[in-house]
C-alpha cells in the first residue's frame, strides 16, 4: 500500500490483520502501532495537520462513556485506566516521553483516516516525536506530535527501497475530501471506483502542492501506473 491509497474498512482490517475497533492501538496484537483519524466536521477529536502535511497533531482519546462517566467531553483524558495500567493515550505518551529522554527510538505509527462511512485513507508510516497535555474547554486533553517517516516499516522490515519522495507529504483531509466530491469518488481517467488513489497531478518532489485540491485527483490504480511510466 502507498499513502494516499482509498482503501475499504475491509481493506484496511485485512492489512493490519485485526478488526480496527479502537482509534488509538500501541503495537496492535505485538506489531505496529495504528492511529485512525478523522477530521470530518463531526468527528469528536480536533486532529490536524501542519508544515505542508509532514506533521500530524493528533488528539488522545475521552475516557469511556460508562454510567459513571456518562459525558466523557467534561473529564480529563485520562493517562491511567481504573485499574492502574496505562490507557492507550498513556502508552503513547510514554513512547514518546522515552524517545525525547533518548531512552528509544521513536515508535513507528501506521496512520489512517476516515474519509466517509466505509471508506478510509492510508496516510503513510510517522513517528511519534512529542505529546503533551493541553487544557481545552477545561479540562486536560493529549496532544501527539507525528512527523511523516520516510521509511515504511514494511519496507524496513523487508529490505526494501524508501517509499518514493512523491508520497513525502500527506494531503489534508478537507482537501481529499473537496477532491473526492469533485471527483465523485471515481478514477478521472476511466470512472472506475476500485483500488483509487490520490494522485500528485504535479508530483511534490517536482514542487507540486498537497494543500490545493486544484494539484491532487482521483486515479484507479491502472491509470497511476501509467502515469508513473510517463513521468518515468
Ligand atoms: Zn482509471
Amino acid at each position: 500500500m502507498k499513502p494516499g491509497d482509498i482503501i475499504s474498512y475491509l481493506e484496511m482490517c485485512t492489512q493490519e490483520r485485526v478488526n480496527l475497533q479502537r482509534g488509538m492501538n500501541f503495537h496492535l496484537r505485538g506489531r505496529n502501532s495504528v492511529i485512525l483519524m478523522s477530521l470530518r466536521p463531526n468527528s469528536p477529536y480536533s486532529d490536524r495537520v501542519e508544515e505542508d502535511g509532514r506533521i500530524l497533531i493528533y488528539e488522545g482519546h475521552d475516557v469511556s462513556k460508562t454510567v459513571d462517566t456518562p459525558i466523557p467531553k467534561i473529564i480529563d483524558q485520562p493517562i491511567k485506566n481504573p485499574g492502574g495500567t496505562l490507557t492507550q493515550n498513556g502508552l503513547f505518551f510514554k513512547a514518546a516521553k522515552e524517545y525525547l529522554e533518548k531512552k528509544r527510538e521513536p515508535e513507528f505509527v501506521i496512520v489512517y483516516e476516515k474519509l466517509r462511512a466505509g471508506i478510509w485513507v492510508y496516510n503513510g508510516i510517522f513517528k511519534l516525536i512529542d505529546a503533551w497535555q493541553e487544557n481545552t474547554n477545561n479540562r486536560k486533553v493529549f496532544k501527539f506530535k507525528l512527523i511523516l517517516s520516510e521509511e515504511s516499516i514494511r519496507d524496513k522490515q523487508k529490505q526494501q527501497r524508501k517509499t518514493d519522495l512523491e508520497h513525502n507529504r500527506m494531503i489534508p483531509p478537507e482537501v481529499k475530501l473537496a477532491v473526492w466530491k469533485r471527483d465523485k469518488g471515481r478514477c478521472v481517467k476511466c470512472g472506475s471506483t476500485n483500488n483509487l488513489h490520490f494522485d500528485h497531478i504535479i508530483p511534490f518532489s517536482k514542487g507540486g502542492s498537497s494543500l490545493v485540491a486544484d494539484n491532487i485527483q482521483i486515479l484507479c490504480a491502472r491509470h497511476n501506473i501509467s502515469k508513473r511510466d510517463e513521468i518515468g
